[in-house]
Parts: C-alpha cells; sequence; structure tokens
C-alpha cells in the first residue's frame, strides 16, 4: 500500500478482506472528486494489490436533515464530470439518487457483498461521521476511512488543540511532509460488469427533473451564484489566482471587493481538494511574488483546527458544552440579562431584523448559499444579542446554515457558530449578555468596512436575481 497515504488510513472495523471478490468499492460520501482524492486513490491502489477492478459508489438521499432543492441541485450538478472523470481512470460508478423515503435503503449494503473491502472519506460531521460510526460493524470486509479533507491529516493531531495559536505551530512543522504533489496510481483493472439496476445516471439536462422527484423541501431555490461540480471549483480557484490573490490580504474583509476565493462549498463536498488548492495558491505566490501565507492561515491553519474540533469533540460538536470553561462561565452570568430586541427564528430568517446590514448578510445567505466571510462573524454575534438565550441562538444559527448554507454541516460551520460564543477566542472587556465573549458592533462594521458598498450589492441581488459581476 502507498505509504504516502498511512496517516490519512483509520481501519474502523476488523473484518478480514473477502475472498473471491468481484471488485473493491469506494464509497465517496464526502469527497465527491475524482482529482487529488486520496481515499480514491489508496482504494486504486488495494484494487491493484488484489488485481481487482474498482467500483465507485456516490449516493444521494432525501433523508438528510433540511433536504432541499438547493443542495441537492447543487450536489447533482457535480455527478456528470465525476462520471466522465471515473470513466477515464476505467473505474466503474453506481449514483443512487434515494428519491423517496419508500426507496431502497441497503444499496451500499448490497454492493458491499461482492467487494472486497470498502474504502470510505473520513469525516467528523454530519452524516458521513454517522455512517462511520454504524457502518462498519455492519459489514463482513474491511471498512477503511481515509482523510482527504485536510491538507495535513486529521491523524496527526492527536488531541483538541485549544485554539489558534496552539495548532499553528504543529501545522508549520508538519507541513513541509504535507504539501508536496503526489500522483494518482493507475488503475490496472479496468471496469467491465454491468452496473447494478438502482443506477441513476444523471446529465447537465436531466437534474431539475431528478431533484423535481425528491421527497424534500422545495421551497429553497438553487444559489443565484453557485453551480456545483469539480469544473466550477477549478474556475473558481483560476479566478481567486488571477484576480484576488494579489488583495486577499488587503481586502479580504471587504464583501464588495470580492477578494477571497468562494471556494468554501466546493471544498465542504469535496469537489476540490484542499490539498490541490494550497498548491496551486503557494506556486502562484511563488511565481508571481505575491504572499500567499494569510490566505493560506484561513485554509491550512483555521479550516483544520475546526477540523481537529469536530474530530475531538465528537457529539459535542454542536452544543454549547464544548465551549471553554471561561466562555461558559461568564455566558451563564449573563443568562438573564435582558434581550431588547428579541427576535423569533422567523424573524431572523425572513431577514427582518431592524438592521440593515444584518439583514443583508441574511438575504446573502438566501440568495446565494453562502455568506462572506467578515460579515458572517457579525450575523453570528448579533443572533447571540437578539435571541431569548443561547440556547436558542446556536440552533437558529445550525438551522439556518443547515437549511440554506451550501458550505453548511462542515466542521467549519459548527466551529464558526461556537467562535461567536468564544470557541477558540480569548475573554474580552465584560459588557451585557456578551459577558467577556467578543462583541462586534453596527459602528465598527460600517467604520471598518464599505458596508454601504456590500448593501447596494445585495440590494441588487435581490431585486434583479443576478449578479452583479460574472463569477462571483
Ligand atoms: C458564524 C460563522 C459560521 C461559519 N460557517 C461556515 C460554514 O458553514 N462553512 C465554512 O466553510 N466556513 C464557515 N465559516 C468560516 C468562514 O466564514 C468561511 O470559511 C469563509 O467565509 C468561506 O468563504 P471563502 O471560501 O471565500 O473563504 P476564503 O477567505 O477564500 O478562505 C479559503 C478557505 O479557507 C477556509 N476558511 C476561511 N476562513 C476560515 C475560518 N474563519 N475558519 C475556518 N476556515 C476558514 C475555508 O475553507 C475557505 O473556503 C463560518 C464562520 C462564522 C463566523
Amino acid at each position: 500500500m502507498n505509504s504516502l497515504f498511512h496517516d490519512r488510513v483509520r481501519g474502523l472495523n476488523q473484518a478480514p478482506l473477502r475472498p473471491h471478490a468481484q471488485y473493491v468499492l469506494y464509497w465517496s460520501q464526502m469527497n465527491r472528486r475524482v482529482s487529488g482524492n486520496h481515499a480514491l486513490a489508496h482504494a486504486i491502489s488495494l484494487a491493484n494489490s488484489l488485481k481487482l477492478p474498482l467500483l465507485v459508489y456516490e449516493a444521494l438521499t432525501c433523508t438528510y436533515r433540511q433536504a432541499n432543492r438547493r443542495l441537492h441541485t447543487f450536489i447533482l450538478e457535480g455527478v456528470p464530470e465525476t462520471a466522465k472523470r471515473l470513466a477515464a481512470l476505467g473505474a466503474g460508478y453506481v449514483f443512487y439518487l434515494r428519491a423517496r423515503k419508500s426507496d431502497s435503503n441497503n444499496t451500499l449494503y448490497r454492493l458491499a457483498e461482492n467487494a472486497a473491502a470498502l474504502i470510505t472519506d473520513d469525516y467528523p460531521t454530519f452524516i458521513a461521521a454517522q455512517h462511520n460510526s454504524s457502518v462498519p460493524a455492519k459489514l463482513s470486509i474491511p471498512y477503511l476511512a481515509v482523510d482527504s479533507s485536510c491538507v495535513i491529516p486529521m491523524n496527526r493531531f492527536e488531541k483538541r488543540e485549544y485554539a489558534a495559536y496552539t495548532i499553528r505551530p504543529k501545522v508549520h512543522r508538519l507541513l513541509p511532509e504535507y504539501l508536496k504533489p503526489w500522483d494518482m496510481p493507475v488503475l490496472r483493472q479496468r471496469w467491465n460488469l454491468p452496473l447494478p439496476a438502482f443506477h441513476t445516471e444523471v446529465t447537465a439536462g436531466n437534474i431539475d427533473a431528478l431533484v423535481a422527484s425528491c421527497e424534500i423541501d422545495h421551497s429553497v431555490a438553487p444559489s443565484l451564484t453557485f453551480r456545483g461540480g469539480a469544473l466550477e471549483a477549478e474556475k473558481r480557484l483560476a479566478v481567486f489566482l488571477d484576480r484576488n490573490l494579489r488583495r486577499y490580504s488587503t481586502d479580504r474583509n471587504h464583501p464588495a471587493a470580492h477578494a477571497t476565493s468562494n471556494l468554501s462549498p466546493y471544498l465542504h463536498f469535496g469537489m476540490i481538494s484542499a490539498l490541490d488548492v494550497a498548491l496551486a495558491v503557494e506556486r502562484h505566490g511563488l511565481e508571481n511574488n505575491l504572499s500567499s501565507a494569510e490566505f493560506l492561515e484561513e485554509m491550512i491553519v483555521r479550516r483544520e483546527l475546526a477540523f481537529n474540533f469536530a474530530r475531538y469533540a465528537g457529539r459535542q460538536t454542536e452544543c454549547l458544552s464544548s465551549l471553554p470553561d471561561w466562555a461558559r462561565r461568564t455566558l451563564l452570568a449573563h443568562a438573564t440579562d435582558e434581550r431588547k430586541p428579541c427576535y423569533s427564528r422567523e424573524q431572523f430568517e425572513r431577514a427582518l431584523t431592524h438592521d440593515d446590514i444584518w439583514n443583508a448578510t441574511q438575504k446573502e445567505l438566501l440568495l446565494r448559499g453562502k455568506m462572506h466571510g467578515y460579515y458572517r462573524m457579525y450575523w453570528g454575534k448579533k443572533i447571540i444579542e437578539w435571541s431569548p438565550t443561547c440556547q436558542d441562538a446556536l440552533e437558529t444559527m445550525i438551522y439556518l446554515h443547515d437549511k440554506y448554507a451550501l458550505d453548511g454541516r462542515d466542521p467549519n460551520t459548527y466551529t464558526g457558530i461556537l467562535w461567536c460564543f468564544g470557541l477558540h477566542d480569548r475573554p474580552w472587556g465584560e459588557r451585557s449578555i456578551f459577558g467577556q465573549i467578543r462583541f462586534m458592533s453596527y459602528d465598527g462594521m460600517k467604520r471598518k468596512t464599505d458596508s454601504a458598498a456590500y448593501l447596494r450589492e445585495i440590494a441588487w441581488l435581490e431585486s434583479t436575481g443576478c449578479e452583479p459581476h460574472p463569477l462571483q
């Protein structure tokens, strides 16, 4: 087995390889891509060593929390390109759309019956985390989870880190070992078996009809801005390198400047590899004498701190009980402070607060399916300030992310939300409601960023349904 990956692989059961199997099975749960996918590469290496072909299984179910038209469309948009790239590799590819709750729920187990081993993605949140804890014991073949989400494998951090300043030196020490290109092995046995009847052919032309057939929430429209898939992700990366990296360190906190990468939806669904992005950014920086440090701080240090949190917090990843002691104490001391104004979840959801900046952030989430990073902090802080309790605020933020954010349900989601309550932060000056938790003010947003330009842009988006500039 390729030694490049031993740090990335966890065996999650003790079952032996199946003798006389027909193929090796890769279950693509979170890394919905072919390029730069360590789990796929691991599956190819295993298939080659067993002289077997490879079958890749990808599914989309109607049963996950807040399953809706926006999320389904984005995922399905990636499927035709995945199919094309897997065919070029010589792997079989089964895509199963579980459109209705009454549709079969045992397709993975049926495919596993003829497989020597099952490889999947190691991922610490949402359904993949649940699958990786419940499925392995039900299989009689090895179940191997491979981390292809992080540049430095999660396994290399042996405990939960306290904050960015504790993980940063470890990241910088380990980075030379991992921030390097690698080659996808060549699959030796081409797939030539028939596909099962439950395979769903997805084409650019049938996505709307497939989504319409699903038993999901159809009220959440697809994003006005983002289309799913590896090709879209690669285009966005190219635009970022060409136009934005040079401005990232100075302009990234100004939403109307559009200096960030907008890659979070693609990183979340694994449509692009974080390692490939980091390598491309580093190379472009070196070739053009630009700093890549600020971007790599966000995409490696901050992002991998979030994966570290989710890995070790486990079931507490979505809970206030995961906050550091000082944060829990200070919030408790202010639990009965008066909240005025105080909004319901519906008022937040419909962007009906008194605050034009906050309403614009929520409208951005509703229309684009993503919020700008700096304004997202403000969005979260104000939900704390205007909710009846901290628990209500937490639930509102998770609900809105689950429902509308293309990059939601991610380790970054829960870490970002809990950051608003003090996770990975430090105590600040005492004030009402927040205690010593960091506060953000309306005047501060106006002073530090061009909020007028942001308000104009969101108003345009809302009234026309179109982005003011292409490829944002
Ligand atoms: C309340 C709140 C909720 C958040 N929810 C999410 C979420 O659901 N999904 C999500 O991916 N991020 C979330 N973040 C983190 C951050 O806001 C987004 O990652 C970022 O805005 C994504 O935009 P971008 O791809 O243009 O970022 P860029 O600035 O271009 O950064 C590139 C990548 O680095 C990573 N990154 C950037 N900032 C952070 C950060 N602060 N923490 C961790 N990783 C970071 C992301 O993967 C991002 O795509 C949240 C932050 C807060 C405060």
